[in-house]
């Protein structure tokens, strides 16, 4: 038996049954070094790359612990984003699916709190959430930790770095102190040791190679000439073409200005940061993740948690002047055995920020000239896809299928061109191929969605 398969565990049958229905058919790394200790019940403190399957390698540990015929909060995961915590939780509902009945609950901030104490009225098995909200529940006495065996940190670093360090230790003084505390971060930096002493217990040190594998991400820098920052990013994304990419700013005004300018050239693009609103936020990632935009503009902290299967490239407009963080982003190409596309503009003034990044993977960089670049003359970039809004959602009791029926039945459009659809409390999102987006946009404007009429908007 290999040491990496899930029954080298003392799982249940039905528990491995059930990863092997999710294809889970070998541990990744970082859960075949860290389950062993994590099942044993020890403190854990894992330090690995983005996408390595560090929420399969806590949650297998804190479901195995659950009681579920105690209705107690028994498990709580701290988790930096509202879209991160949506994500661990639906990952732990799947392999939750062999343990009848588990409660699991997401308390995020930007969402409306009375209905989350309503939900907690039955305190759920597990709670999912960021330091803020959860801290919130705690202080109305909405929320009881007293009966929690696990404590999970996931992304603790990111956590750290959004300044929640004050609300995350007033949290874990609301749970038991003989209690499983597992620490996840993609860095170990010296604050990241700091908190691991105050709240771990003889922690069980685990690191996974952080160096992605080069040969599945070709990367490139390209020296650019003061000024011509923009005007060779459009000229990559013209060379290039890939069909979905993220480009990397430093800051948040930098973001903004940079879409700005590439929609006065005709690119459309999307922006990602930190001065939006939870709508716009949602907005933005539907729009992405739905193939209206072939662009998205971050930074660092806003584009954390964006999960992505398919990047074809990361373009880094800004070096990052952490190696680390150059190389945590980059990793968001060249996933799942597919080839990776990383591309980094830098100035003459930034060669140390290079040096440093070579220094780090611990291989040369290839450094080509823009002039290498041969642009079509007559590209456009146009999203093969277009999003429409409609102001009626799940609270209307739509469905995904009441929003295909409008658009398909009794028209001619062929449901073949009609793309992700996403459903939210008040609003939907329908994608459209872009040729057919005004047809569909009257379709639903002048007819109805289950007998009802909604307004209904084209997003740009
Ligand atoms: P991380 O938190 O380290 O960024 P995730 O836990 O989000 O990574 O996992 C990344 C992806 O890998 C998810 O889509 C998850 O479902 C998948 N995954 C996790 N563990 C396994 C496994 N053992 N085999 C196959 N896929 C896995
Ligand atoms: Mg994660």
């Amino acid at each position: 038996m290999a040491a990496s398969a899930f029954s080298s565990l003392s799982l249940s049958a039905e528990f491995l049954s059930n990863l092997k229905s999710l294809d889970y058919l070998d541990m990744t790394p970082i859960q075949a070094k860290s389950l062993p200790a994590v099942l044993d019940g020890k403190d854990v403190q894992a330090q690995a790359k983005t996408g390595s399957g560090k929420t399969a390698a806590f949650g297998i540990g804190l479901l195995h612990n659950l009681d579920n015929q105690s209705y107690r909060v028994q498990a709580l995961v701290l988790c930096p984003t509202r879209e991160l915590a949506d994500q661990v939780s639906k990952e732990l509902r799947r392999l939750a699916r062999p343990i009848p009945n588990t409660k699991i609950l997401t308390l995020c901030g930007g969402i409306p709190i009375r209905p989350q104490k309503a939900s907690l009225e039955h305190q759920p098995h597990i709670v999912v959430g960021t330091p803020g909200r959860i801290l919130k529940h705690l202080q109305t006495e909405a929320l009881h930790l007293d009966n929690v065996k696990t404590l999970v940190l996931d992304e603790a670093d990111r956590m750290l770095d959004m300044g929640f360090h004050d609300d995350i230790m007033r949290i874990i003084d609301a749970t038991p102190k003989q209690r499983q505390t597992l620490l996840f971060s993609a860095t170990f930096p010296d604050d990241i040791k700091a908190i691991s002493g105050a709240i771990q217990t003889d922690p069980i040190e685990i690191q996974v190679e952080s160096l992605h594998d080069n040969s599945k991400i070709k990367q490139v820098f390209y020296q650019v000439e003061h000024n011509a920052r923009a005007a060779t990013l459009v000229a990559l994304l013209q060379h290039y073409r890939p069909e979905s990419s993220v480009v990397f700013c430093n800051r948040k005004l930098q973001c903004q200005e940079l879409a700005d300018d590439l929609w006065r050239q005709g690119i459309h693009v999307l922006a990602l940061h930190g001065d939006l609103e939870q709508k716009e936020r949602d907005q933005v990632l539907v729009q992405f993740a739905n193939k209206s935009s072939s662009v998205l503009i971050a930074t660092d902290v806003a584009a954390r948690g964006l999960d992505i299967k398919d990047l074809a490239a990361v373009i880094n407009f800004e070096l990052s002047p952490d190696p680390e963080i150059h190389i945590h982003r980059i990793g968001r190409t060249g996933r799942a055995g597919n080839e990776g596309l990383a591309l980094s503009l830098f100035a003459s003034t930034e060669t140390r920020k290079v040096d440093a990044i070579a220094d780090y993977q611990g291989t040369p960089v290839r450094i080509e000239k823009i002039s290498s670049l041969n642009p079509p003359d007559n590209f456009r970039l146009i999203p093969a896809m277009t999003t429409l809004c409609i102001y009626a959602g799940r609270k209307n009791k739509i469905r995904a299928g009441d929003i295909l029926g409008a658009l398909t039945a009794n028209t001619d459009l062929p449901g073949k061109r009609i793309g992700k659809i996403d459903l939210f409390d008040k609003i939907a999102y329908v994608a459209v191929e872009h040729p057919i987006a005004k047809q569909a946009l009257s379709i639903l404007s002048d007819g109805k969605i289950k007998g009802r009429k909604y307004r209904v908007r084209r997003l740009r």
